[in-house]
């Protein structure tokens, strides 16, 4: 139902990029009262993420979205030349199928993404959609925030009442604002001139299949990728004292491109050039506000991060407002949102950071170039909910398929599971078993094949795996999980759970 009315809500989002959208969608997942806000009345039409991580394909799963993997192209090798096209280093980025129960990396195109999720927003009936409205003030309520709108077409205001605000709002939120929050610098600010085109003809001159590279050594750094399709992007990196209005000039592009192409052999979706920060804002929350995506963290494309980042953020962030808006859980839980993003975005945003100080300064030697295999960056949550007896605890955890064939996560559904031995499940007390109830966890009652293999091979009889699939922790019998069971509950219960 498109709602046009005032009325209280139990989270109002702001911002309907990537992360707003699937937030807005976990949260229909939760079954809360939401709001959707965002300045664009449609989705943004020229698209800045491409790359698409396993980890977050496993999340488009959770968010329902997963049919738009067919649309979606694989990542081929990267190479890195020097100024005179010799071969610096190769990166073969495509690890194939993962762990993650879908391929290592994928190329997608962010308006398609954006479009399903605001239908899916529009379809839900406790959603109201204000789509072309922008948000212009935040007022404190006392248990509430009042947040004011204005639709941008015909000026007229609204005012929604939300227990809870997230400000998904970008790099310049002005919820960050509101908020007070400050921003560290990693020291990687950067312009790029980014053109995107469809090729009409076919050319041979190109890297073959969806092969890549990176051209560095020279005065404006040089990079290639193949966008899901048939969607070529070329990005070319700006010195400090080049003029970002020359650079986004269309004759610049025709230049930049003219090595491969003419400018009639081409439909040229956009050049534009951007400015790339890695900044990280302190603090995320203040009371019943919170900053999710680009307004809690920015980083420089070179991982491909940024927005794989702020959907980690949606659903770490998703269960917890859930859990706080039903009372399942004290308000405090959301401290935690911080303390266990923040170190792993952190990972993303100083390596990425690294990588484009460097980028500039790529030069082949004279041994041969190695040719290198693309790992996985899989950082560890910072302290929080996690069980922390075990190193597993606060690490990704896979997703196996059961023995019927499905992946865990669509048997599981956006919540808490425990996987184990079913001797091991049994032999936990009978308090166990009813915290496990009352804490609405799926437990899954089959071991075997996959399921069994990841389990024992973790060194456990049975984890826990969080809604956001991050593990809780892991046991090795019983006596172990009755242990990680209790701690889970004290740490998510309104009051606190003796272990027994
Ligand atoms: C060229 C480029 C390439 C990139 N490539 C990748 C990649 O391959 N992979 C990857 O993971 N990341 C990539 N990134 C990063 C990624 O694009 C961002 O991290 C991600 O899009 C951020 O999403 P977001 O939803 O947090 O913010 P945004 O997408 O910036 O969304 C914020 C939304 O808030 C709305 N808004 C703001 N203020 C208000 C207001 N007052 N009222 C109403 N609405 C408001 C805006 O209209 C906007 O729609 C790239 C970035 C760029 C620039």
């Amino acid at each position: 139902m498109n709602s046009t009315v005032d009325g209280d809500v139990d989270v109002a989002v702001i911002g309907c990029g990537t992360t707003g959208l699937a937030l807005g969608r976990l949260l229909e997942l939760e079954g809360l009262r939401i709001a959707v806000i965002d300045r664009g009345r449609m989705p943004m039409a020229r698209p800045r993420a491409t790359h698409v991580d396993d980890e977050t394909m496993r999340a488009f799963q959770t968010l329902g979205v997963q049919h738009l993997e067919k649309t979606f192209s694989l990542v081929g090798t990267y190479r890195h030349y020097d100024s005179e096209w010799r071969i610096v280093m190769q990166m073969a980025m495509n690890r194939g199928l993962t762990e993650q129960g879908w391929q290592s990396d994928y190329m997608f195109h962010q308006p398609d993404f954006e479009a399903v999720l605001r239908g899916h927003a529009h379809n839900y009936a406790e959603a109201g959609t204000y789509f072309g409205w922008e948000v212009t003030g935040l007022e404190d309520a006392r248990d509430r925030v009042l947040v004011n709108l204005r639709e941008i077409a015909t000026r007229q205001d609204r005012r929604i009442r939300a227990s809870f605000v997230v400000g998904c709002d970008g790099a310049r939120s002005g919820v960050r604002e509101y908020m007070g929050s400050t921003q560290i610098d990693h020291q990687a600010t950067h312009r790029s001139l980014i053109v995107d085109i469809i090729p009409l003809v076919t050319k041979d001159n190109l890297p073959p299949g969806r092969d890549a590279f990176i051209q560095g050594a020279i005065r404006n750094p040089l990079t290639f990728t193949r966008i899901a399709g048939p969607r070529l992007r070329f990005e070319l990196m700006l010195r400090p004292d080049d003029d970002s209005a020359a650079f986004a000039r269309t004759e610049k592009a025709y230049e930049v491109l003219s090595p491969w192409f003419s400018p009639d052999e081409y439909r040229m979706l956009r050049c534009d050039v951007y400015e790339w920060r890695s900044l990280t804002a302190s603090p995320w929350r203040a009371g019943r506000v919170l900053l999710a995506g680009d307004s809690a963290h920015t980083m420089p494309p070179h991982l491909g991060q940024g927005m794989c980042s702020g959907i980690r953020d949606a659903t770490n962030l998703g269960w917890k407002l859930g859990r706080v808006v039903r009372g399942d859980s004290p308000i405090d839980l959301l401290d935690t949102y911080e303390t266990e993003r923040r170190p792993h975005v952190d990972a993303y945003t100083t390596l990425s950071a690294l990588l484009a100080n460097k980028i500039e300064a790529l030069v082949a030697s004279e041994e041969d170039p190695p040719v290198l295999r693309a790992e996985a960056l899989r950082p560890r949550l910072g302290p929080g909910v996690r069980g922390d007896t075990n190193e597993l605890a606060g690490t990704l955890s896979a997703q196996p398929r059961t023995a019927s064939g499905r992946l865990l996560d669509d048997v599981v559904g956006y919540r808490f599971a425990v996987v184990g031995d079913p001797a091991v499940l049994s032999g936990t007390t009978d308090r166990t078993k009813a915290l496990l109830e009352s804490l609405g966890t799926h437990v899954l009652d089959e071991f075997s094949g996959e399921v069994r293999d990841w389990v024992t091979g973790l060194g456990a009889a049975a984890v826990i795996v969080r809604p956001d699939r991050y593990l809780f922790g892991a046991a090795g019998n019983a006596t172990e999980l009755d242990a990680l069971v209790a701690t889970l509950a004290t740490t998510l219960l309104p009051t606190t759970v003796p272990a027994s």
